[in-house]
């Protein structure tokens, strides 16, 4: 086709599949997902003259990686923090999915560290997810704060995040990300635990061990750059009458406070070798955890971010927006763990990607207060032309994994 077509979200106009796992240069590192808008531009994966994707390539690194050295890294860390005074020392911030269940079990039985656990529960939890975050805390023991939001900004942020990025699960990813630094400013625990290191999908952060203040979706420097769902909040609070006090939550805490602070992040799958069906078989083990009684729709797995309803349907829109669905995301990272062949990867994506996670959705949009027709609607709006095409009344990907397989 000679014509040129629209691109959007500054996503590569030619697309690239890496020939090591499945996943495609069209997705955004993790740090867009915060933004106002879907503009990607530059920080999509990178997919190198060999064919290969950043990703892929840290999965090679790791293989090489001195883990014994690595725990001894991370046992100067815990020695520097550990307390025997009664008081917590470090903050694991998690919904009691597998891998914070692990993090937490293992920084506390293993490495005699006293964590307190921080959750931001889910948008809508699903019954299996509440019963895993409940075993966590009483099976695994750990204390816990749970911040619950106010059910109707939640709805109201949500929503807008639909309207304006596609976004279904924004919302949630900021109350997460920025939750654990204002836990860990008010209660005086400077070390915070994540998981996964970020270079593991490619993502450009590299970093073991970062300070907050490097990172702008952690701190806040001015209220006014600050955007939710993608409008300022100036806007959401004149449109929807709201109080700022009402958002709050949702807001990193301030820069200067973070600045004068010496929290430090760490992603313990930066020193412990992380492999996510590991993690689960120790998370069932040791905090009782249950996988999802059936398959998640758009992918053939049963583990993975299991606690939303609407983690499913944020699935969809990636697929929608960017050409990639679950069961990309969850292919590409088992055929870098080995546990798929590259083969069997394109085939589960051929089967399941983009399958519409319907079990929910009805409830989603009762709950949102959003119409089935407004969200089909948003789906066609948000199809980038260079990634989609009509045959037939049917949407069609132009380039999927498997075309070149046919
Ligand atoms: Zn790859």
């Amino acid at each position: 086709m000679d014509e040129r077509l629209e691109v959007k979200y500054g996503l590569p106009e030619k697309v690239v599949f890496c020939k090591r796992c499945v996943m495609s240069n069209q997705r955004p590192a993790s740090a867009v997902e915060f933004k106002h808008t879907i503009d990607s531009k530059k920080v999509t994966l990178n997919i190198g003259k060999d064919g290969v994707c950043d990703a892929c390539r840290h999965a090679d690194e790791k293989e090489k990686i001195d883990w014994k050295k690595r725990e001894d890294e991370l046992l100067l860390v815990l020695d520097k923090h550990r307390r025997n005074d009664g008081y917590y020392d470090c903050i694991v911030p998690g919904s009691g999915g597998k891998d914070s269940a692990f993090q937490s079990h293992v920084l506390k039985y293993k490495y005699g560290m006293h964590p307190l656990t921080v959750t931001w529960p889910p948008i809508l939890y699903t019954d299996y997810g509440y019963r895993n975050f409940r075993r966590w805390v009483e099976v695994g023991g750990f204390d816990n704060i749970s911040f619950n939001q106010n059910g109707r900004i939640m709805k109201l942020l949500t929503r807008l995040s639909i309207e304006n990025l596609f976004h279904p699960f924004q919302t949630f990813m900021l109350g997460q990300k920025v939750l654990a630094p204002k836990v860990s400013l008010q209660y005086k625990i400077p070390l915070i635990f994540y998981g996964e290191n970020e270079a593991e999908y490619g993502n450009p952060i590299a970093d073991n061990a970062t300070s907050l203040r490097d990172k702008s979706y952690f701190s806040m420097k001015n209220l006014d750059e600050m955007y939710l769902g993608g409008l300022s909040i100036k806007e959401i609070r004149e449109r929807y009458k709201i109080e700022l006090v009402d958002l709050t939550a949702y807001l990193p805490a301030p820069f200067e406070e973070l600045e004068k602070s010496n929290i430090e992040v760490h992603y313990l799958g930066y020193y412990l070798k992380w492999t996510p069906q590991e993690v689960y078989y120790y998370a069932v083990e040791n905090t009782g955890f249950e996988a999802r009684p059936f398959r998640t729709q758009g992918t053939y797995s049963k583990y993975n971010s299991i606690d939303d309803k609407i983690d499913d349907l944020h699935y969809y829109t990636t697929f929608i927006k960017f050409g990639i669905g679950r069961a990309t995301y969850d292919a590409a990272q088992e055929i870098r763990n080995r546990h798929l062949t590259r083969e069997e990867g394109v085939a589960l994506v051929k089967r399941f990607d983009g399958e519409f996670p319907d079990k929910y959705f009805d409830e989603i949009m009762d709950h949102i207060g959003m119409t089935r027709d407004r969200f089909m609607e948003l789906c066609d709006q948000f199809r980038s032309p260079h990634l989609w095409v009509k045959e037939d009344g049917e949407w069609k990907l132009r380039h999927a994994v498997w075309h070149g397989d046919k």
